[in-house]
């Protein structure tokens, strides 16, 4: 076990209080959601500069994923010996499309299954356990499959 927790990038995410949250911005005129946290609203039918701090949370449909079956290269970390995992990319529910990791081996995943947004370990340095934002199937997570 890990004695200490951490994200692997501060600021970008958080579990506090018990849902994982994004944290990013909003267009206070058409209001495109945007993560990470953007200064500006690049929607070209847009002429609004004003931007809100946001949070997104909640559930989403996966869009479409890609395997990576080879080690990511520096300076991306991650716990030896390298298992190929997926890359999803999500529409969560509250209106952002989302890249992540996913928790569920790729033979598991199908495009338009139903996922959860969930904080999880990335990798693990110097005793201490580094997390990332990550998506979870919420029907293998129900039948307990990892
Ligand atoms: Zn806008």
């Amino acid at each position: 076990m890990s004695d200490e927790i951490l994200p692997c990038v501060p600021g970008l995410f958080d579990q506090s209080g018990g849902a994982a949250r994004l944290h990013g911005s909003r267009c206070a005129s058409c209001r495109t959601p945007y993560f990470p946290r953007s200064a500006e609203c690049h929607n070209p039918d847009c002429g609004g500069s004003r931007m809100e701090d946001c949070s997104f949370a909640g559930n989403g449909v996966l869009w479409s994923f890609s395997v990576a079956d080879f080690p990511p290269p520096p300076p991306h970390r991650y716990d030896k010996p390298f298992v190929p995992y997926a890359i999803g990319v999500v529409d969560l529910d509250c209106g952002l499309r989302v890249v992540g990791q996913m928790v569920d081996p790729p033979s598991a995943l199908r495009v338009g299954d139903t996922v959860e947004l969930v904080i999880s370990e990335l990798y693990h340095e110097d005793g201490k356990a580094f997390t990332s934002w990550k998506f979870r199937q919420l029907a293998a997570a129900a039948a307990g499959s990892e």
